[in-house]
């Protein structure tokens, strides 16, 4: 048994301000942090693959799941079903690793709510400026004009709820973020609520105190 908790370490932002990226560099820098892959109803986009992306789901198997009580949280965003499974992360924080989400305020907020809450990291991403992100979806080149012009009339709603999150980092200098982002994670690893054997070493320190009286 592993002598931690894994932590539920949740980033959002308004698309195009890097949380994939963030997300990757923070794999990269600990590849035990497993990423939560996503189930989703939407189409997969090119190059996307099936299980490491996302699960792709028909929205009659989607909603099946839901009602079986198989996702952690659920929502509806841009149209489509998001959701994440909730057996690969129970496993993970029980092995003691962290599991990493990409999801959106509405899924942030459940998992808060939900048993997992007290083991929860949430970081919000804001872009430096909406000139700024609107630069960044284009530069992605990832999407036509017209989802380019949809993903940023939708950015507002997201940034809105940059209030309910544990921490906001404004992505300005990408080396700077990744840097914060650590620094975060490291800390968090420490909070009292992810040493489960916190109790037992004081208990053992109780004992040699008491044996040198
Ligand atoms: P999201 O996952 O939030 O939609 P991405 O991580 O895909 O955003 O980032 C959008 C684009 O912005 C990508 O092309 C990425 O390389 C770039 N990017 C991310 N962070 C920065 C940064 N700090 N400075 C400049 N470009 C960035
Ligand atoms: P995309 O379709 O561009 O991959 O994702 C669109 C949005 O859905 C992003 O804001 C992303 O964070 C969010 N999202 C992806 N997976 C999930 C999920 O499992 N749950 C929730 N609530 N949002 C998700």
């Amino acid at each position: 048994m592993s002598n931690r908790r894994g932590l539920l370490i949740i980033l959002s932002s308004p698309s195009g301000a890097g949380k994939s990226t963030l997300s990757r560099r923070l794999m990269h820098w600990d590849p035990k942090v497993q990423f939560s892959v996503s189930a989703t109803t939407r189409k997969p986009r090119a190059g996307e693959v099936d299980g490491k992306d996302y699960h792709f789901l028909s929205e009659t198997r989607f909603k099946r799941d839901v009602a079986h009580g198989d996702m952690l949280e659920h929502a509806h965003v841009f149209g489509n079903f998001y959701g994440s499974p909730r057996a690969p992360v129970q496993e993970a924080i029980d092995r003691g690793q962290d599991v990493l989400f990409d999801i959106d305020w509405q899924g942030a907020q459940q998992i808060r709510n939900s048993a997992l809450g007290a083991h929860t990291l949430s970081i919000f991403i804001l872009p430096p400026s909406i000139a700024e992100l609107h630069r960044r979806l284009e530069t992605r080149g990832q999407d036509s004009a017209e989802v380019v012009a949809k993903r940023m009339q939708k950015s507002w709603d997201e940034i809105s709820h940059w209030d309910g999150y544990d921490f906001v980092l404004i992505n300005d200098d990408l080396d700077a973020t990744e840097e914060k982002l650590r620094s975060i994670v490291t800390a968090s690893r420490l909070r009292r609520s992810q040493q489960p054997g916190l109790t037992e070493h004081v208990r053992n320190l109780q004992t040699e105190f008491e044996a040198r009286k």
